[in-house]
């Protein structure tokens, strides 16, 4: 195992008025040529990052408590990341992988049979983005079953095309408006610990959506039950021990396809390299995408060879799917999970965050709940632990004074009270601390 590298230094640092005036030139800009509907969490233009900063156009140096949404987590220009993609596009950018192929797809494929659960037959295909992995899982899973209906969950997050809107739970922003969805997907409860109206363990939860899912669909019917095992927009959910392993129990007793969507807990963001490894379940299939290649679009379905063998050639694909500069990027991201052992980082984060941030559910009446795994850790925020009732304006709040003090934090969850944490797996330990006492400080002047 080597060290972690830096390019840039790991530091905060505000060069005056925020954000500087050219974030706010390029805001103005922006205004005249990009619809509202494309909407960003930071006030500030990215120049440069590395590690756990993101340096701005004005030459403010900001902590990224965010990887751009779980996609950085080797940090945004990884050595080996961009040797990878500098070594494949000096030689092409494109070929399509369905006119003239080329071995880094075949490279990509083998590491991600090789690194999901399971060591049964497997195959991968690849895409651009998360949504058109999901969608396509569904698509194998239907194939392979001749059947047609898709359980999804409360809270879940799938993507923003129209098949993947109809998976995903929230109406507004992602669905509301921009009907008549796809059909045939129903919606079971999800175990949410923190909601429940009365305590009840993953076992029994999960037979709750099971009996829903017997008695309004018909196991017969059912092609894939689609599940992220940790939920990521709708607020670092996770579900209560025992209920993926009694989900995919009940999928395989039926021949219905388990559908793994880690495209944002997936690649050691939870410690491990998959987040349903923390809970021995082997899914069917599993989608992923995001932390997959350092920041390069590029998505996967892997999974049993059978499911796959009900596609007659020519069914999968797509023009840019699986492409070279993507699969070198893949490459050198998956090879720096391994050299920096970013899964043991992530468990080092998680101790760390929890530490300062655990002890605040005690302190404020605010915070309601600390949970997640690895570096993918939330704060769910409330008017009062009594009432629990969801408190968004807090969140708001203290992203906004994080901000304010160059730190980068998102938000996420059904109700928008959720406080989520996913730093790049590369950040360094002083940079994180220094973080963490400010969101500590934006907590406390929230409550
Ligand atoms: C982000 C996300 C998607 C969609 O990925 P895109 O690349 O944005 O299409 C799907 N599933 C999960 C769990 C996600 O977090």
């Amino acid at each position: 195992m080597s060290e972690i590298t830096y390019r840039l230094p790991q530091e905060i640092r505000l060069t005056g008025e925020f954000p500087g005036p050219k974030s706010r030139e390029l805001t103005e800009r922006r205004a005249r040529v990009v619809p509202a509907g494309v909407a960003s969490s930071t006030p500030v233009y990215a120049a440069d990052a590395d590690g756990g900063v993101v340096v701005d156009v004005d030459g403010n140096s900001l902590v990224d408590l965010g990887s751009g949404i779980a996609v950085t987590s080797v940090g945004a220009s990884a050595p080996a990341v961009v040797d990878g993609v500098r070594e494949a596009a000096s030689h092409f950018t494109h070929t399509c992988f369905m006119v003239t192929p080329y071995e880094g797809y075949v490279a990509v494929a083998e590491q991600l049979n090789e690194l999901t659960p399971g060591d049964h037959p497997k195959r991968t295909v690849l895409f651009n983005s998360g949504a058109e992995a999901v969608e396509n899982a569904v698509k194998i899973a239907r194939a392979a079953t001749s059947r047609n209906a898709v359980v999804v969950f409360d809270h879940a997050y799938h993507g923003r095309t129209n098949l993947t809107m109809a998976l995903t739970a929230k109406a507004a922003p992602y669905k509301a408006g921009f009907g008549p969805f796809a059909p045939e997907i129903y919606r079971v409860p999800m175990s949410y610990p923190y909601r429940e109206a009365a305590p009840i363990g993953g076992k029994e939860a999960a037979e709750r959506a099971i009996q829903q899912i017997e008695k309004q669909i018909g196991a017969e019917n059912v092609a894939a039950v689609l599940i992220e095992p940790i939920q990521g927009e709708g607020g670092f959910i996770v579900p209560a021990d025992g209920f993926l392993p009694r989900l995919s129990e009940w999928t395989r007793d039926n021949g219905v396809v388990f559908i793994a969507d880690e495209v944002q807990a997936g690649f050691c963001r939870t410690g491990k390299w998959f987040a349903v490894d923390h809970e021995g379940v082997v899914p069917d299939l599993v989608t992923t995408a995001k932390g997959i290649a350092g920041g390069m679009p590029l998505s996967a379905v892997t999974g049993r060879a059978e499911l796959f063998d009900a596609v007659k050639p020519g069914g999968l694909g797509g023009t840019y799917g699986g492409n070279p500069v993507s699969c070198a990027a893949a490459l050198g991201a998956i090879q720096t999970m391994r050299d920096w052992d970013l899964g043991a980082r992530a468990q080092a984060i998680e101790a760390q965050v929890r530490s300062v941030l655990e002890p605040l559910v005690e302190e404020l009446d605010i915070v309601g709940e600390f949970r997640g795994r690895g570096a993918m850790l939330a704060l769910e925020l409330v008017s009062d632990s009594a009432s629990k009732t969801p408190h968004p304006t807090a969140a708001k709040e203290i992203a906004s004074y994080c901000m304010d003090r160059g730190v980068i934090v998102l938000t996420a969850g059904t109700y928008g009270n959720v406080i989520r944490l996913l730093p790049p797996l590369v950040i360094g330990e002083e940079l994180l601390g220094r973080a963490l006492e400010i969101l500590a400080d934006a907590i406390r002047a929230a409550a």
